[in-house]
């Protein structure tokens, strides 16, 4: 059944962002983007509020409706209301219910200007971080290092924190993994808690705390994995610790044909590989670059772009040891697992279970940053 009750109230004064403390960051999430139409599924009664008019509309519950752009607005369920819309909870229900998902923060749905929908979540930071932080490493880990996953993920966030974008950070893995906030376990809780407001800057400024799952035993310049001015907490380090990690060294089998493949897709004429070895690499002894010799001469192509185009998951990192030539195509062997910049979450794990607490560890892998409140 799909319904649209006309306006019941237009009590704009009385609706406040209430999802953060006071004094509290607010980051807003970017949940859903660029839809063409939506298809929103209630499980509980809601309310769509047009936050510049301040016409509220009812939606009952266990209905479905379809949003989508008209105009310079939004319609829903044919009735059409400028841009942006806010859901809010029904009566004696605190937070917005959609499917399956119970959002702790207050839900928006923007029109972009190109015409499409995002649906962003704003919420406080703290709240955030209850939501990120068991996406980005497994709550069953040692509290030392989920604390210091906690401080460097705040940072991040914070970071991130622009007025000038229509939203802060997506839910991809692209900025931080974040899967909403429900079900927060109390170990995910504590981490967040116990460091609550810790960020991590460099000359009174907050860095840009990149982590990622293991280094191989020496972390990545942001330089040079991303051409990123760089401050001195970001250089790169030698980590001794995360060598008992499954993910320190790695192989990967490569099909002549799927690399042939690869390497056209980056621009290269070659129709017949001869040999492939690493070019330049950087200070940690990462490739930056690949040497291709073929029938149309030799070239190189960038190690970060292969490593993309190849797949992330199997080809593991771009801290390539050795590529031999084997029977029907290459054997690449590496090290470490992600970019390799900032901290390593497998040398935290280690270091937490040989009884290091969090501030060490964040020291190893941000040296000189100072670990200060917001
Ligand atoms: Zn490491």
């Amino acid at each position: 059944m799909r319904r649209f009750l006309p306006p019941l109230l237009a009590l704009l004064c009385t609706v406040q962002a209430a999802s953060a403390t006071a004094g509290e960051p607010v980051i807003r999430v970017a949940i859903s983007r660029g839809a063409s139409s939506l298809n929103l599924k209630t499980s509980a009664r809601l309310y769509v509020l047009e936050v510049d008019g301040g016409q509220k509309f009812m939606l009952l519950e266990n209905s479905s409706y379809e949003v989508r752009p008209q105009g310079s607005g939004i319609a829903i369920a044919g009735q059409h209301l400028s841009s942006p819309i806010r859901l809010l909870p029904g009566e004696g229900q605190e937070k917005v219910r959609l499917g399956k998902h119970l959002y702790q923060g207050d839900i928006y749905i923007d029109l972009t200007e190109d015409r499409k929908l995002d649906i962003v979540e704003h919420l406080g930071l703290e709240e955030y971080l209850y939501g990120v932080l068991p996406a980005e490493m497994s709550p069953d880990w040692p509290m030392e290092a989920l604390k210091a996953q906690a401080v460097a993920s705040r940072t991040y966030a914070l970071k991130h924190i622009s007025p000038n974008r229509d939203y802060d950070v997506s839910n991809g893995t692209e900025k931080q993994a974040y899967n909403g906030t429900h079900n927060i376990s109390p170990r995910v809780k504590e981490a967040v808690d116990s460091t609550k407001g810790l960020v991590l800057k460099y000359k009174g400024r907050l860095i840009t705390a990149f982590f990622h799952a293991c280094c191989g035993g020496h972390t990545a310049s942001a330089k040079a994995a991303w051409g990123e001015e760089v401050v001195k907490p970001l250089y790169g380090v030698t980590d001794p610790y995360c060598k008992p990690s499954s993910h320190y060294r790695w192989r990967l089998f490569v099909p002549a044909q799927d690399l042939l493949k690869a390497v056209q897709s980056l621009g290269s004429t070659a129709l017949k590989i001869k040999s492939v070895k690493v070019g330049s690499t950087d200070r940690s002894g990462r490739a930056l670059t690949i040497r291709v010799r073929s029938d149309s001469g030799s070239g190189s192509v960038p190690a970060s772009d292969l490593r993309n185009v190849l797949g992330t998951f199997e080809f593991r990192s771009t801290y390539i040891t050795s590529i031999s030539a084997v029977k029907g195509g290459y054997e690449f062997a590496g090290r470490g697992w992600g970019h390799g910049v900032g901290m390593c979450q497998d040398g935290a794990k280690y270091m937490a279970l040989k009884g290091r607490p969090f501030k060490r560890i964040l020291r190893q892998y941000y040296p000189g940053a100072a670990i200060t409140d917001i």
